[in-house]
């Protein structure tokens, strides 16, 4: 028997392999085999009964067993060709590693309150313990943090023993309270719609303003899944969304669902993985690269916040994006696809307008009114007049603030006196300056620059400028001494779990944050959400520009008035008649959308056009790319570029863009049977640049 196997390098094609006949190896299996001079883990794609490969056959070493199902290596294949990657890699870095979960975090296995009692009788007889569950009724979770505790190693070790504690199984704490409530007649009819669409295959784009509902049309969507006896997978955009999700859906479906995201310790990733392959997770929840778990009998894929750029994968091939792939699983598995939103992107919507996706709509928000929406100048403070009054005022009832900061760092830019802007020397983009380093860093290769000088006349000295999170935290406990002031950005990611329970608490009450905070977040005592520059999106020479821009805009608008106060947005802007700021500003989509078309139709972006975005990299890679493009543009393609871009790490680039119908990745796949060594293709991107 011959194994054909993906192995983790850029060749194509996989490789055969004899099976000894006292090793067990299906399609899907991980298996290790001899390599030139190494030795490399890859996936059996197929079984065949003779070789193709005419030399001397090699012999499979030893297996791991099973790593995917024969549905999820043909999605994995079908994702891989586009980017132009082998098989064998985009296997490779799509489906984790086996590897044991090792408990790194305690929880009570026993209620609080009863934790709380046993902590009290052991104080005496042992303190140890006791003083562990008061850690832990405190909120610390580490075991490493535990065992600091005098005689804390014994004491955890006693608690686990005991049953009393148990090692933590999700990596999430937030805890919902339960509640119960019926459907809105819109929600019911778009529940109904969807469950009908289970087995089918059939995609539907749920809208509706923030706090209308949507989440509990896709849990109640599980529900419908999982009763007809398949599976869900409920993905968000950030991982910063998915304890709440996470929580709401446990509420919903009566057991807590699996979680799967990068940053999931690799011995946890592989255990919902391994789970969802066995048929023991029933429901998923996770961000995009959970797209691909292998749970058999899929019924439905949710996907909120849709227009999210992050469900595209631009970093590492294969370049996919989660819709795309959740629709192709759809399409070949019978399940529902629900792509909600309040801000749909322009080419789902458009999709819609066709009847491809259906439309389904939830108008009203289901608690709380709509926010007021205003506007107020820019101006030079980083929160304004306008702003600072409304703080005020909504701290003195009591309300919790959130101010929204698209950038990272203290001040986003450094200028010299001879106007030189202060650059990163690998990459050339702007240096931002961050406090929590005392240096300024490049957020393309995270170069940190101490003391810099100036490459044009020598300068040590700059002007600094420009607001960043760390900035707009600084200003708000300069302005609000009295108030607790918390950030949550990719910079305190790690406490974010620590953040957000104490938001919910209500303990924060004024929460600085970056994207990730804009999104989805339901926490019913934000009143006042401000946006300190709402202008910075549309600098950017991208063609989503006014797209991302309105997203924003209608997105951190829908934080305010989650609960029963009226919740109050001021929107800091210069450029409040600009049509994406403005149509956000009156929750008008469908107007934005109009006048978005029509200037994609007049220029052919996407949805009127396909782009392939092809960037060579390294040496004389403005060469290459030129090359490339010109034997593209005589085989027929209309090419954009070369263009220079900015070099990443000192690694010079540049780009080309193909622009094309429906079919043009595969006719581009065709044209350029072997991609030059150096170059990468990403189809239909999401920043060009
Ligand atoms: P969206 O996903 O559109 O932002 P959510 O599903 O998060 O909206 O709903 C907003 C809030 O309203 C949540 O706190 C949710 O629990 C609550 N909610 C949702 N549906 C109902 C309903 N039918 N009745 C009462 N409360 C609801
Ligand atoms: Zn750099």
């Amino acid at each position: 028997m011959i194994a054909r196997v993906a192995l983790p390098i850029p060749r194509a094609a996989p490789f055969d392999y004899e099976v000894p006949p006292d090793l067990a190896v299906a399609i899907g299996d991980r298996v290790h085999v001899p390599f030139g001079t190494r030795h490399l883990w890859g996936i059996v794609v197929a079984i065949a009964p003779t070789a193709t490969y005419e030399g001397r056959l090699l012999a499979v070493e030893a297996t791991a067993g099973p790593a995917l199902s024969p549905a999820a290596i043909e999605l994995i294949e079908a994702v891989a060709r586009p980017s132009f990657v082998s098989p064998g890699l985009a296997l490779a870095r799509l489906v984790p590693s086996p590897s044991r979960a090792r408990a790194r975090e305690v929880e009570p296995a026993i209620p609080s309150d009863d934790a709380a009692k046993l902590a009290a009788e052991l104080a005496r007889r042992a303190p140890a313990q006791a003083r562990v569950l008061t850690a832990i009724a405190n909120g610390e979770t580490q075991i490493a943090e535990l065992r600091k505790l005098p005689g804390g190693a014994r004491g955890v070790s006693a608690l686990l023993r005991k049953g009393v504690l148990q090692p933590r199984r999700f990596p999430f704490s937030y805890r919902e309270e339960d509640k119960a409530f019926t459907l809105t007649p819109a929600q019911r009819a778009a529940v109904e719609a969807v469950a009908a669409g289970i087995g089918c295959g059939k995609r539907y784009l749920l809208c509706g303003p923030p706090g209308s509902g949507k989440t509990e049309v896709y849990l109640q969507a599980a529900a419908a899944a999982r009763d007809l006896g398949r599976t869900g997978l409920l993905l968000a955009p950030e991982v910063s969304l998915l304890p709440q999700l996470w929580a709401r859906a446990g509420r919903v479906l009566g057991s807590p669902p699996a979680p799967y995201f990068g940053e999931l310790p690799p011995g946890e990733r592989w255990g919902t993985w391994h789970g969802a392959l066995a048929g023991e997770v029933r429901c998923a929840v996770g961000t995009r690269s959970a797209v691909f778990l292998p749970l058999p009998d899929l019924g439905l894929v949710a996907l909120d916040e849709e227009g999210e750029p992050a469900y595209k994968q631009e970093e590492m091939a294969p370049y996919y994006h989660a819709r795309t792939v959740a629709e192709l699983r759809a399409e070949r598995e019978g399940a529902a696809v629900v792509l909600g939103t309040a801000a749909p992107s322009v080419e789902t919507y458009f999709r819609a307008e066709r009847g491809d996706v259906e439309l389904l709509t939830l108008p009203d928000r289901v608690v709380g009114a709509p926010p007021e929406v205003r506007v107020a100048p820019r101006g030079a403070d980083v929160i304004g007049p306008v702003l600072q009054d409304a703080i005020w005022r909504h701290l003195a009832r009591g309300g919790q603030i959130l101010l929204f900061v698209n950038r990272l760092g203290f001040y986003t830019g450094a200028v010299c006196r001879c106007r030189a802007i202060l650059r990163c020397p690998d990459c050339e983009v702007p240096l931002v300056f961050h406090l929590s380093d005392r240096a300024f860093r490049c957020h393309t290769c995270g170069k940190t620059v101490r003391n810099p000088v100036c490459p044009t006349c020598g300068e040590t000295r700059f002007h600094l400028f420009g607001a960043g999170t760390e900035r707009a935290e600084h200003e708000a406990r300069r302005l609000f001494p009295s108030a607790t002031v918390a950030r949550l950005d990719a910079d305190t990611a790690r406490d974010r779990d620590r953040i957000l329970a104490s938001v919910a608490r209500g303990e924060v009450q004024i929460l600085v944050g970056a994207q990730m905070v804009g999104k989805g977040l339901d926490f019913p005592r934000i009143s006042l959400v401000g946006i300190l520059n709402a202008d910075q999106l549309l600098t950017t020479p991208d063609f989503r520009a006014g797209e991302r821009t309105y997203q924003l805009v209608a997105g951190a608008a829908g934080r305010a008035g989650r609960g029963e106060r009226a919740g109050e947005v001021i929107v800091q802007t210069d450029q409040p008649d600009y049509y994406a700021i403005r149509c956000a500003l009156e929750g008008d989509y469908t107007g934005f959308y109009t006048e978005e078309l029509a200037y994609r139709k007049a220029l052919r972006y996407p949805p009127f056009a396909r782009l392939v975005r092809i960037v060579a990299s390294g040496a004389g890679a403005e060469g290459r790319a030129g090359a490339v493009g010109q034997n593209l543009v005589h085989q027929g393609f209309e090419v954009l570029g070369p263009a220079r871009l900015f070099p990443r790490r000192g690694v010079p680039r540049a780009q080309l863009l193909v622009r094309g119908g429906d079919d043009v990745v595969e006719l581009l796949a065709a044209a350029l049977p072997h991609l030059p060594a150096g170059l990468r293709v990403d189809p239909d991107p999401m920043w060009l640049g």
